[in-house]
């Protein structure tokens, strides 16, 4: 009998999934479990990466029960993941000599202004498509060579390893076999050359981080090795890995130039499609591997707002004002467009494309009427805003998607979308299954054990679920963007 089901690993920030799915791309079963963020000082984010390994071996022990089978009956493994997050291990032991490092963290601001000095962002750019910025793992890499004790020394004598998460697990999965990451993975790393697709020697030398630390860079659908029995019980081929935003455009099945999603979650993160240009964005925005298949590159052009979904968290857990997240969709049909509150939820400075990490939140143009009801609705319309302001940055370089497909979280939220089709003026789809990211992984497992011939079967997979069309006066939008100008403004002002 043929293995006719698949299985991906989405190894999130929050939490582990995984789903298995049958060859019609079809959930057979999931689990999922979150595990400890730590914070150990301000503006520091830490996982335990022991936590994140037994969590996915949890999950996937717990999905494979539900589903009824066994990992025998997998034809083959895709693993998506949180991207930028660092894990440093000793290739002897297996042990990691620190915390993974989050890419929310912060720590290494002041080292990434000194190496301004030294390097230009114009540089990094062009090599990497990013920016000299924390977010970014090679900074991160460099702490723990400069902050370890020992550190550097088992460094200098090859003993250390260097990965994203997608890299950690397949070391763990493959019981120690195989060091290696995808394309898109090493693309946020900020030590990759994205148009020569190979680690580049002058952002190693520049951040001091020895060349035998790092993964094997393969495409996303590959031979990433076998599973050991001592990790799942069973030895499966991996054989697709992916970044969480990456896949997800998979999973959306964004193959075409220009084609955008934007996925809704803790942040937004917006990509599109540019196909084998490397676009270089003047508005701030990154430009990254969106997937390598059969050594053919595809680039993104991507926008990455900080918060989104976690403003919804916090009206629920720190203002306490809304009991659940769905509550707010209810909140604001009642409510109706706010056309004088703004609220600007720049907690952690503002991504892209102002990236101003100092500046902070606010809400503006309260009135004495304004209440409980104008702040949630508010709070939503931001999120638009943020989309908007995106959109706006990869239109003025040269990208005009006239569709945006969305997922993730905030997603499920009808008003929400209906007012983000307003504010973008561009028809906003949303699939029959929003979880576009893990599904982005199975399908790059399932080209590569044969399940499909190509990519370009998810299109025909990929359903609508529901489309909501701009119906906004363009006066009323003018008048709503041109107040979230002057609310940014005010929150950068103040910083
Ligand atoms: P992540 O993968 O980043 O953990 P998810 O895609 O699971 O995020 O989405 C969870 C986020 O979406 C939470 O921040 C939550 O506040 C928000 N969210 C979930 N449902 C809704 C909703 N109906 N309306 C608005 N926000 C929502």
């Amino acid at each position: 009998m043929t293995k006719q089901f698949l299985l991906a690993i989405d190894q999130g920030t929050s939490s582990s999934r995984t789903v298995i799915y049958d060859d019609r791309a079809n959930v057979v079963a999931s689990a999922q479990q979150e595990f400890r963020q730590i914070y150990p000082e301000s503006g520091w984010v830490e996982h335990d990466p022991e936590e994140i390994w037994a969590s996915v071996r949890q999950v996937t022990r717990e999905a494979l029960a539900k589903a009824g089978i066994t990992i025998r009956d997998i034809a083959g493994i895709g693993i998506t993941n949180q991207r930028e997050t660092t894990v440093v291990w000793d290739r002897r032991s297996g042990e990691c000599i620190y915390n993974a490092i989050v890419w929310q963290d912060r720590r290494t601001a002041a080292y990434c202004r000194d190496l301004r000095e030294r390097c230009a962002d114009e540089v990094v750019a062009g090599k990497t498509g990013l920016r000299l910025d924390p977010y970014f793992s090679a900074t991160k890499v460099a702490w723990i060579l400069n902050n370890v004790d020992g550190a550097r020394r088992l460094a200098d004598d090859g003993h250390l390893a260097f990965g994203t998460i997608d890299s950690f697990l397949l070391w763990r999965l493959t019981g120690g076999a195989v060091h290696a990451t995808d394309a898109t993975n090493a693309s946020r790393t900020m030590l990759f050359n994205i148009h020569a697709q190979a680690w580049d020697d002058e952002m190693l030398e520049l951040l001091e981080i020895p060349a035998s630390m790092l993964p094997e860079v393969l495409d996303c659908a590959a031979e990433f090795g076998s599973t050991s029995e001592d990790a799942v019980d069973g030895a499966v081929p991996i054989c697709g890995i992916a970044g969480d935003q990456q896949a997800a455009l998979i999973g959306q099945a964004g193959f075409e130039y220009g084609m955008t999603k934007s996925t809704y979650g803790t942040g937004c993160f917006a990509i599109a499609n540019t196909g084998n240009t490397a676009l270089t964005s003047h508005n701030q925005l990154l430009t990254t591997v969106a997937s390598r298949i059969g050594g053919e590159v595809t680039y993104g052009l991507e926008g990455s707002v900080f918060v989104a979904g976690s403003a919804l968290q916090w009206l629920r857990d720190e203002l306490r004002i809304i009991d659940s997240a769905p509550e707010s969709e209810q909140v604001a049909a009642r409510t109706g467009v706010v056309d004088d509150v703004y609220v600007v939820p720049a907690f952690a400075g503002l991504g892209a494309p102002y990236w101003d990490p100092d500046a902070r939140g606010a809400i503006v143009g309260l009135s004495r009427g304004s209440g409980r009801d104008q702040i949630v609705t508010a709070t939503l319309q931001a999120v638009a805003y943020q989309t908007r302001d995106l959109i706006d940055a990869m239109a003025d370089d040269g990208i005009s998607p006239s569709v945006i497909r969305v997922d993730g979280g905030m997603a499920g939220n009808e008003w929400f979308l209906q007012f983000l089709a307003d504010i973008l003026d561009i028809r906003v789809e949303r699939p029959a299954n929003v979880e576009s990211t893990v599904l982005g992984a199975a399908y790059l497992a399932a080209l590569q054990c044969g399940l499909i011939d190509n990519l370009q079967q998810a299109t025909r997979l990929w359903r609508c679920d529901a489309v909501f069309e701009p119906r906004m006066t363009g006066d009323q939008r003018d008048a709503l963007l041109a107040g979230w100008a002057t609310a940014v403004a005010r929150v950068r002002g103040a910083s």
